[in-house]
Protein backbone atom coordinates (compact mmCIF):
# COMPACT_ATOMS: atom_id res chain seq x y z
CA UNK A 1 0.00 0.00 0.00
CA UNK A 2 1.35 3.10 -0.89
CA UNK A 3 2.06 5.80 1.57
CA UNK A 4 -0.45 8.65 1.76
CA UNK A 5 1.05 12.11 0.66
CA UNK A 6 -1.70 15.06 1.69
CA UNK A 7 -0.45 18.06 -0.17
CA UNK A 8 -3.05 20.81 -1.42
CA UNK A 9 -2.63 20.12 -5.24
CA UNK A 10 -4.71 20.77 -7.91
CA UNK A 11 -2.58 19.55 -11.18
CA UNK A 12 -0.28 17.30 -10.83
CA UNK A 13 1.79 17.01 -14.22
CA UNK A 14 3.57 13.81 -15.29
CA UNK A 15 6.91 14.68 -17.04
CA UNK A 16 9.15 17.36 -17.73
CA UNK A 17 10.38 18.01 -20.53
CA UNK A 18 9.22 20.98 -22.78
CA UNK A 19 5.08 20.14 -22.68
CA UNK A 20 5.31 19.68 -19.44
CA UNK A 21 7.30 22.44 -18.15
CA UNK A 22 5.46 24.78 -20.31
CA UNK A 23 1.88 23.28 -18.75
CA UNK A 24 3.73 23.91 -15.37
CA UNK A 25 4.54 27.70 -16.55
CA UNK A 26 1.02 28.23 -17.38
CA UNK A 27 -0.57 26.34 -14.04
CA UNK A 28 1.90 28.40 -12.32
CA UNK A 29 0.81 31.76 -14.04
CA UNK A 30 -2.78 31.00 -13.03
CA UNK A 31 -2.00 30.29 -9.33
CA UNK A 32 -2.89 26.95 -9.47
CA UNK A 33 -1.25 24.94 -6.84
CA UNK A 34 0.82 22.43 -9.06
CA UNK A 35 3.20 19.96 -8.89
CA UNK A 36 5.38 18.28 -11.67
CA UNK A 37 6.69 15.06 -11.35
CA UNK A 38 9.81 13.94 -13.27
CA UNK A 39 12.03 10.86 -13.02
CA UNK A 40 14.88 12.29 -14.66
CA UNK A 41 16.23 15.93 -15.44
CA UNK A 42 13.66 18.19 -16.58
CA UNK A 43 13.61 19.18 -20.25
CA UNK A 44 12.58 15.32 -21.64
CA UNK A 45 14.36 14.68 -25.12
CA UNK A 46 15.91 18.10 -25.77
CA UNK A 47 18.60 16.64 -23.71
CA UNK A 48 18.37 13.97 -26.83
CA UNK A 49 18.83 17.06 -29.39
CA UNK A 50 21.99 18.46 -30.60
CA UNK A 51 20.75 21.48 -32.64
CA UNK A 52 17.07 22.62 -32.61
CA UNK A 53 16.74 25.33 -35.45
CA UNK A 54 13.37 25.19 -35.43
CA UNK A 55 11.61 27.09 -32.27
CA UNK A 56 10.74 30.55 -32.82
CA UNK A 57 12.97 32.87 -31.50
CA UNK A 58 16.40 30.87 -31.50
CA UNK A 59 17.55 30.47 -34.79
CA UNK A 60 20.16 28.30 -33.89
CA UNK A 61 20.04 26.58 -30.12
CA UNK A 62 21.74 23.50 -28.31
CA UNK A 63 18.74 21.35 -26.95
CA UNK A 64 20.24 21.44 -23.24
CA UNK A 65 20.08 25.22 -23.44
CA UNK A 66 16.36 25.34 -24.52
CA UNK A 67 15.83 23.09 -21.53
CA UNK A 68 17.15 24.79 -18.98
CA UNK A 69 16.00 28.23 -20.50
CA UNK A 70 12.22 26.59 -20.43
CA UNK A 71 12.64 25.14 -17.03
CA UNK A 72 13.91 28.23 -15.36
CA UNK A 73 10.99 30.27 -17.24
CA UNK A 74 8.59 27.50 -15.53
CA UNK A 75 10.04 27.29 -12.40
CA UNK A 76 9.33 31.07 -12.32
CA UNK A 77 5.77 30.97 -11.67
CA UNK A 78 5.78 28.74 -8.67
CA UNK A 79 4.79 25.16 -9.83
CA UNK A 80 6.37 22.67 -7.08
CA UNK A 81 9.10 20.05 -9.04
CA UNK A 82 10.05 17.04 -7.53
CA UNK A 83 12.51 14.40 -8.63
CA UNK A 84 9.96 10.76 -9.00
CA UNK A 85 8.92 8.17 -11.23
CA UNK A 86 5.41 7.55 -11.48
CA UNK A 87 4.39 4.14 -11.38
CA UNK A 88 0.09 4.69 -11.90
CA UNK A 89 -2.65 6.98 -12.15
CA UNK A 90 -6.06 5.94 -11.02
CA UNK A 91 -9.52 7.21 -9.93
CA UNK A 92 -11.37 7.75 -7.03
CA UNK A 93 -14.66 9.84 -7.19
CA UNK A 94 -13.31 13.45 -8.49
CA UNK A 95 -9.79 12.58 -7.36
CA UNK A 96 -7.19 11.54 -9.20
CA UNK A 97 -4.22 9.24 -7.83
CA UNK A 98 -0.62 9.36 -8.61
CA UNK A 99 1.53 6.64 -6.86
CA UNK A 100 4.82 6.90 -7.69
CA UNK A 101 7.84 4.12 -7.20
CA UNK A 102 9.02 5.44 -4.07
CA UNK A 103 5.77 4.63 -2.64
CA UNK A 104 4.08 8.14 -2.54
CA UNK A 105 0.54 8.58 -3.56
CA UNK A 106 -0.73 12.33 -4.67
CA UNK A 107 -4.05 13.45 -5.01
CA UNK A 108 -5.29 16.48 -7.40
CA UNK A 109 -8.71 17.29 -9.37
CA UNK A 110 -6.74 17.31 -12.58
CA UNK A 111 -3.68 15.49 -13.79
CA UNK A 112 -1.77 16.23 -17.18
CA UNK A 113 0.29 13.44 -18.58
CA UNK A 114 3.52 14.87 -20.49
CA UNK A 115 5.33 11.59 -20.09
CA UNK A 116 6.75 11.55 -23.63
CA UNK A 117 8.61 8.67 -24.58
CA UNK A 118 11.58 6.77 -25.72
CA UNK A 119 13.70 6.04 -28.42
CA UNK A 120 12.57 2.34 -29.94
CA UNK A 121 15.35 0.38 -30.43
CA UNK A 122 16.09 -2.03 -33.43
CA UNK A 123 15.64 -5.20 -31.64
CA UNK A 124 18.83 -7.02 -33.57
CA UNK A 125 22.05 -8.85 -31.61
CA UNK A 126 24.45 -6.96 -30.06
CA UNK A 127 22.76 -3.94 -29.64
CA UNK A 128 21.67 -4.35 -25.81
CA UNK A 129 25.15 -5.75 -25.00
CA UNK A 130 27.25 -2.79 -26.73
CA UNK A 131 24.82 -0.29 -25.22
CA UNK A 132 26.70 2.67 -23.94
CA UNK A 133 30.25 0.98 -26.07
CA UNK A 134 29.07 2.46 -29.47
CA UNK A 135 25.65 1.81 -29.54
CA UNK A 136 23.86 4.97 -28.29
CA UNK A 137 20.67 7.11 -28.71
CA UNK A 138 21.89 10.67 -28.36
CA UNK A 139 23.99 12.02 -30.69
CA UNK A 140 24.82 15.27 -28.40
CA UNK A 141 25.45 13.32 -25.21
CA UNK A 142 27.91 10.63 -27.29
CA UNK A 143 28.70 12.00 -30.66
CA UNK A 144 32.75 13.62 -29.07
CA UNK A 145 33.05 9.83 -28.49
CA UNK A 146 33.65 9.61 -32.25
CA UNK A 147 35.87 12.01 -33.41
CA UNK A 148 37.52 11.17 -36.74
CA UNK A 149 35.73 7.47 -36.52
CA UNK A 150 33.14 5.68 -39.08
CA UNK A 151 30.21 6.28 -37.45
CA UNK A 152 26.39 4.50 -38.74
CA UNK A 153 22.96 6.21 -38.59
CA UNK A 154 19.87 4.27 -38.66
CA UNK A 155 16.34 5.69 -39.49
CA UNK A 156 14.82 7.86 -42.42
CA UNK A 157 12.58 10.05 -40.43
CA UNK A 158 14.02 13.63 -38.99
CA UNK A 159 15.59 12.55 -35.83
CA UNK A 160 18.05 10.25 -37.94
CA UNK A 161 18.66 12.87 -40.85
CA UNK A 162 18.91 16.17 -38.15
CA UNK A 163 21.32 13.80 -35.97
CA UNK A 164 22.97 12.35 -38.50
CA UNK A 165 23.99 15.93 -39.96
CA UNK A 166 25.10 16.85 -36.39
CA UNK A 167 27.15 13.50 -36.22
CA UNK A 168 29.60 14.37 -39.45
CA UNK A 169 31.17 17.40 -37.38
CA UNK A 170 32.61 14.72 -35.33
CA UNK A 171 32.45 11.53 -37.81
CA UNK A 172 35.05 10.79 -40.56
CA UNK A 173 31.91 9.64 -42.64
CA UNK A 174 28.13 9.15 -41.37
CA UNK A 175 26.46 6.40 -42.95
CA UNK A 176 22.87 6.58 -43.12
CA UNK A 177 20.82 3.28 -43.57
CA UNK A 178 17.95 3.31 -43.88
CA UNK A 179 14.97 0.55 -45.18
CA UNK A 180 13.11 2.66 -47.93
CA UNK A 181 14.63 4.74 -50.23
CA UNK A 182 12.33 7.22 -49.76
CA UNK A 183 12.87 9.94 -46.45
CA UNK A 184 9.88 10.76 -43.95
CA UNK A 185 12.37 13.66 -42.65
CA UNK A 186 11.44 16.98 -44.05
CA UNK A 187 13.17 17.98 -47.41
CA UNK A 188 15.34 20.97 -45.44
CA UNK A 189 16.83 18.46 -43.20
CA UNK A 190 17.99 16.15 -45.66
CA UNK A 191 19.47 18.86 -48.06
CA UNK A 192 21.31 20.11 -44.69
CA UNK A 193 22.11 16.63 -44.29
CA UNK A 194 23.64 15.95 -47.62
CA UNK A 195 25.13 19.86 -48.06
CA UNK A 196 27.81 18.06 -45.38
CA UNK A 197 29.53 16.20 -47.74
CA UNK A 198 30.26 13.87 -45.16
CA UNK A 199 26.97 11.65 -45.56
CA UNK A 200 27.27 8.03 -47.21
CA UNK A 201 23.29 6.95 -47.75
CA UNK A 202 22.38 3.87 -47.77
CA UNK A 203 18.44 2.85 -48.82
CA UNK A 204 17.02 -0.47 -48.77
CA UNK A 205 19.29 -1.70 -46.23
CA UNK A 206 18.44 -2.68 -42.75
CA UNK A 207 20.72 -3.34 -39.68
CA UNK A 208 20.74 -7.37 -38.94
CA UNK A 209 23.77 -7.58 -36.30
CA UNK A 210 25.97 -5.34 -34.49
CA UNK A 211 29.43 -6.69 -33.78
CA UNK A 212 32.14 -6.39 -32.20
CA UNK A 213 36.04 -6.19 -30.91
CA UNK A 214 36.90 -6.39 -26.72
CA UNK A 215 33.48 -5.50 -26.83
CA UNK A 216 33.30 -2.33 -28.48
CA UNK A 217 31.28 -1.80 -31.84
CA UNK A 218 33.26 -3.20 -34.99
CA UNK A 219 30.74 -3.22 -37.76
CA UNK A 220 27.47 -4.27 -38.59
CA UNK A 221 25.69 -6.97 -40.97
CA UNK A 222 23.59 -5.47 -43.68
CA UNK A 223 20.70 -6.97 -45.62
CA UNK A 224 19.37 -5.24 -48.92
CA UNK A 225 15.81 -5.70 -48.28
CA UNK A 226 15.16 -6.12 -51.94
CA UNK A 227 17.64 -8.38 -52.65
CA UNK A 228 17.94 -10.09 -49.26
CA UNK A 229 21.97 -9.98 -49.94
CA UNK A 230 23.86 -9.47 -47.11
CA UNK A 231 27.51 -7.21 -46.45
CA UNK A 232 29.50 -5.79 -43.13
CA UNK A 233 29.84 -2.32 -42.87
CA UNK A 234 32.92 -1.07 -40.81
CA UNK A 235 31.67 1.51 -38.12
CA UNK A 236 32.90 2.21 -34.00
CA UNK A 237 29.57 3.55 -33.37
CA UNK A 238 25.74 3.00 -34.39
CA UNK A 239 23.42 5.84 -33.68
CA UNK A 240 19.11 3.92 -33.99
CA UNK A 241 16.97 7.07 -34.65
CA UNK A 242 13.93 4.79 -35.65
CA UNK A 243 11.11 5.98 -33.93
CA UNK A 244 9.79 5.96 -30.18
CA UNK A 245 7.74 4.29 -28.36
CA UNK A 246 5.01 6.75 -25.70
CA UNK A 247 5.31 6.27 -22.13
CA UNK A 248 1.23 5.60 -21.69
CA UNK A 249 1.09 2.08 -19.96
CA UNK A 250 0.54 4.31 -17.01
CA UNK A 251 -3.00 3.72 -16.05
CA UNK A 252 -4.74 1.06 -13.65
CA UNK A 253 -7.11 -1.19 -15.80
CA UNK A 254 -10.13 0.82 -14.48
CA UNK A 255 -8.78 3.94 -16.47
CA UNK A 256 -7.07 1.56 -19.27
CA UNK A 257 -10.53 0.83 -20.13
CA UNK A 258 -11.59 4.31 -20.54
CA UNK A 259 -8.62 6.21 -22.04
CA UNK A 260 -8.48 5.39 -25.47
CA UNK A 261 -5.14 4.75 -27.38
CA UNK A 262 -4.00 4.81 -31.07
CA UNK A 263 -2.39 2.16 -32.72
CA UNK A 264 0.85 3.37 -31.71
CA UNK A 265 -0.01 3.33 -28.12
CA UNK A 266 0.04 7.29 -27.71
CA UNK A 267 -2.91 8.80 -25.52
CA UNK A 268 -5.99 10.34 -27.63
CA UNK A 269 -7.37 13.57 -26.68
CA UNK A 270 -10.11 15.74 -27.89
CA UNK A 271 -9.23 19.89 -28.66
CA UNK A 272 -8.90 20.91 -25.18
CA UNK A 273 -6.31 18.02 -24.95
CA UNK A 274 -8.93 16.35 -22.21
CA UNK A 275 -9.19 12.35 -22.74
CA UNK A 276 -12.50 10.52 -21.94
CA UNK A 277 -11.53 10.87 -18.31
CA UNK A 278 -12.70 13.79 -16.57
CA UNK A 279 -9.86 15.66 -15.51
CA UNK A 280 -7.31 13.98 -16.97
CA UNK A 281 -5.28 15.47 -19.73
CA UNK A 282 -2.60 14.54 -22.26
CA UNK A 283 0.13 16.54 -24.33
CA UNK A 284 3.40 16.55 -26.09
CA UNK A 285 4.89 13.39 -27.55
CA UNK A 286 2.76 10.97 -25.46
CA UNK A 287 -0.48 12.47 -27.14
CA UNK A 288 -1.78 11.08 -30.53
CA UNK A 289 -1.45 14.18 -32.90
CA UNK A 290 -0.05 14.75 -36.97
CA UNK A 291 3.31 15.98 -35.88
CA UNK A 292 5.19 15.47 -33.08
CA UNK A 293 7.37 19.03 -32.77
CA UNK A 294 9.08 21.43 -29.58
CA UNK A 295 6.61 23.81 -30.43
CA UNK A 296 3.57 21.85 -31.07
CA UNK A 297 4.24 20.55 -27.92
CA UNK A 298 4.61 23.40 -26.20
CA UNK A 299 1.21 24.67 -27.78
CA UNK A 300 -0.79 21.43 -26.75
CA UNK A 301 0.44 22.04 -23.03
CA UNK A 302 -0.90 25.45 -23.33
CA UNK A 303 -4.11 24.07 -23.97
CA UNK A 304 -4.19 21.29 -21.39
CA UNK A 305 -2.70 23.79 -18.44
CA UNK A 306 -5.75 26.41 -19.13
CA UNK A 307 -8.43 23.68 -19.81
CA UNK A 308 -7.10 21.39 -16.34
CA UNK A 309 -6.90 24.87 -14.37
CA UNK A 310 -10.94 25.52 -16.17
CA UNK A 311 -12.21 21.94 -15.67
CA UNK A 312 -10.65 23.15 -11.10
CA UNK A 313 -12.44 25.80 -11.23
CA UNK A 314 -15.97 23.94 -12.40
CA UNK A 315 -15.40 21.12 -9.89
CA UNK A 316 -14.83 23.79 -6.73
CA UNK A 317 -17.98 25.34 -8.07
CA UNK A 318 -20.11 22.47 -8.45
CA UNK A 319 -19.10 21.50 -4.83
CA UNK A 320 -19.81 24.82 -3.09
CA UNK A 321 -22.99 24.55 -4.47
CA UNK A 322 -23.84 21.08 -3.61
CA UNK A 323 -22.95 22.11 -0.16
CA UNK A 324 -24.59 25.60 0.02
P1 LIG B 1 9.87 8.68 -37.17
O1 LIG B 1 9.44 9.92 -37.86
O2 LIG B 1 8.84 7.72 -36.71
O3 LIG B 1 10.90 7.94 -38.14
C1 LIG B 1 11.42 6.69 -37.81
C2 LIG B 1 12.27 6.19 -38.96
O4 LIG B 1 12.88 4.98 -38.60
C3 LIG B 1 11.48 5.95 -40.23
O5 LIG B 1 12.20 6.38 -41.35
C4 LIG B 1 11.31 4.43 -40.23
O6 LIG B 1 11.29 3.88 -41.53
C5 LIG B 1 12.56 3.97 -39.56
N1 LIG B 1 12.40 2.70 -38.82
C6 LIG B 1 11.44 2.36 -37.93
N2 LIG B 1 11.68 1.14 -37.41
C7 LIG B 1 12.80 0.68 -38.01
C8 LIG B 1 13.58 -0.49 -37.89
N3 LIG B 1 13.22 -1.48 -37.05
N4 LIG B 1 14.69 -0.61 -38.64
C9 LIG B 1 15.07 0.37 -39.49
N5 LIG B 1 14.39 1.52 -39.63
C10 LIG B 1 13.28 1.68 -38.89
O7 LIG B 1 10.75 8.99 -35.85
P2 LIG B 1 11.70 10.22 -35.48
O8 LIG B 1 12.58 10.58 -36.61
O9 LIG B 1 12.31 9.84 -34.18
O10 LIG B 1 10.71 11.42 -35.23
C11 LIG B 1 9.65 11.30 -34.26
C12 LIG B 1 8.80 12.56 -34.33
O11 LIG B 1 9.57 13.69 -33.89
C13 LIG B 1 8.34 12.88 -35.75
O12 LIG B 1 7.03 13.38 -35.70
C14 LIG B 1 9.31 13.95 -36.20
O13 LIG B 1 8.76 14.81 -37.18
C15 LIG B 1 9.61 14.69 -34.90
N6 LIG B 1 10.96 15.32 -34.95
C16 LIG B 1 11.06 16.55 -35.51
C17 LIG B 1 12.31 17.16 -35.62
C18 LIG B 1 12.43 18.52 -36.27
O14 LIG B 1 11.49 19.00 -36.84
N7 LIG B 1 13.54 19.18 -36.25
C19 LIG B 1 13.44 16.50 -35.15
C20 LIG B 1 13.31 15.22 -34.60
C21 LIG B 1 12.06 14.63 -34.51
P3 LIG B 1 10.04 4.11 -42.51
O15 LIG B 1 10.17 5.51 -43.02
O16 LIG B 1 10.25 3.08 -43.56
O17 LIG B 1 8.81 3.87 -41.68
Amino acid sequence: MADQTHEDYEIIIIGAGPAGQTAALYAGRSRVPTLVLERGIPGGQLWNTAEVEDYPGFEHIMGPELADKIQKHAEKFGATFETAEVTSISADGDDRIVTTADGREFRAPAVIITAGGEARKLGVPGEEELAGRGVSYCAVCDGAFFDGADIAVVGGGDSAVEEGAFLTRYGRKVHLIHRRDDYRAAPILVEQMRGTGKVDEIFNTVVDRIHDTDGKVSHLTLRNVGTDETSELKVNAIFPFVGFTPHSDIFDEELSAKIELDESGHIVTDQAMATAVPGIYAAGDVRSQYVRQITNAVGDATTAALAAHAYVERLKHSRTKQTA
